[in-house]
């Protein structure tokens, strides 16, 4: 089969590997239909991933149709559509007890990361019948790669986390895949309103068509003061840190308002100043938190019943052949207006 495969920072190829085969029980083979590219992706292809090794196949996004079941797995059989969670629970352990999937001691975010994943032809699952979600006859596809990651990433680490409210106002910084799902997900709890803060002018149009009240372009270095003038000097209730560097998350702690929440969703490669001399008495509270997946089968209801509407984040389509073109237009995101592709098998 062909695959995309990692061979260190900066260099990847689609080539041809072994289809991947049942090893345990526990395990199902899916023939992949559609993926997707997400921005951990791209740290992965710059070396900012180091439990990614070469030869590693990548990918942990996806929707598909089961090649096979190993003979401990009942609720699924060959033929059945399926959503690929991109966190891997074996349903047993005391993480996946307390429902804290990410944190599997058997699974986690193994996909695409320390087990070969579904920028393929085919890929292995491992505890299929808790990490694949069924999918019913005649649903869009591409809406539902969306939940794979980045709709459950955006609610459960900013939604939940952020605790966010009827009549709030919430800030997302941040205006990429990421950041859209939380403004999506967000409107579940009817905010008064939802400031998008972003460099980039296409991604800060496309924010208010899905939902956004205001936009600041933080490029000036005057977001704080603009959230303060549009907050009456107050600040939000709720800020939500969806790119992962230092300057973002210090804005979120800036912006939000004394009882209020910070919730971060960035991945962090670098140490954040925290503010401690002017957040000690400031009764906030910061929240950390890996998606655990476990909102996944809530908004596959809503994406059901067109409540929620997440094929509204795809802007491009390629063929899976053609992956190594869908990087280089996600890794040009702002030149080339993309937000999700989606990768046809
Ligand atoms: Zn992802
Ligand atoms: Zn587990």
């Amino acid at each position: 089969m062909k695959a995309l495969v990692y061979h260190g920072p900066g260099e990847k190829s689609w080539e041809e590997k072994p289809k991947p085969e049942i090893k345990e029980p526990t395990d199902a083979i899916v023939r992949i239909s559609k993926t997707t590219i997400c921005g951990t992706d791209l740290h992965i292809m710059k070396g900012d991933v180091p439990t990614v090794t070469d030869g590693r196949i990548i990918g942990h996004e996806g929707v598909g149709i089961i090649e096979e079941t190993g003979s401990a797995v009942n609720s699924f059989k060959k033929g059945d559509h399926v959503l690929i969670s991109c966190i891997t629970a074996c349903g047993k352990c005391e993480y996946c007890r307390k429902a804290m999937y990410s944190h599997c001691e058997n699974g986690g975010w193994i996909l695409g990361n320390t087990i070969d994943g579904t920028q393929a032809e085919y890929v292995r699952i491992p505890y299929a019948e808790t990490s694949l979600y069924p999918i019913p006859e005649g649903s869009d596809e591409d809406s539902l790669v969306m939940l794979s990651d980045i709709l459950p990433t955006g609610f459960e680490c900013g939604v939940l986390k952020g605790r966010v409210q009827p009549g709030d106002t919430v800030a997302i910084v941040g205006a990429g895949p990421i950041g859209m799902a939380a403004l999506l997900t967000a409107q579940f709890f009817s905010p008064a309103n939802i400031i998008m803060i972003d460099l980039d002018d296409n991604r800060l149009e496309a924010a208010k068509k899905f939902g956004a009240t205001h936009t600041i372009n933080s490029a000036d270095g005057k977001a704080v003061e603009k959230v303060m003038q549009l907050t009456k000097n107050r600040g939000v209730d709720t800020s939500i840190e969806a790119v992962g560097v230092p300057a973002t998350f210090e804005l979120c702690a800036q912006i939000v308002t004394a009882g209020g929440y910070v919730a971060n969703i960035g991945v962090h490669g670098k140490k954040v100043d925290l503010h401690l001399e002017t957040l000690w008495s400031h009764n906030v509270t910061i929240t950390t938190r890996l998606v655990d997946t476990e909102t996944t089968p809530m908004l596959f209801k809503n994406v059901q019943s067109g409540k929620l509407d997440p094929s509204q984040l795809i802007t491009h389509h390629f063929k899976l052949d053609n992956i190594i073109d869908a990087y280089e237009t996600f890794g040009n995101a702002a030149k080339e207006k993309a937000l999700k592709v989606i990768l046809t098998n």
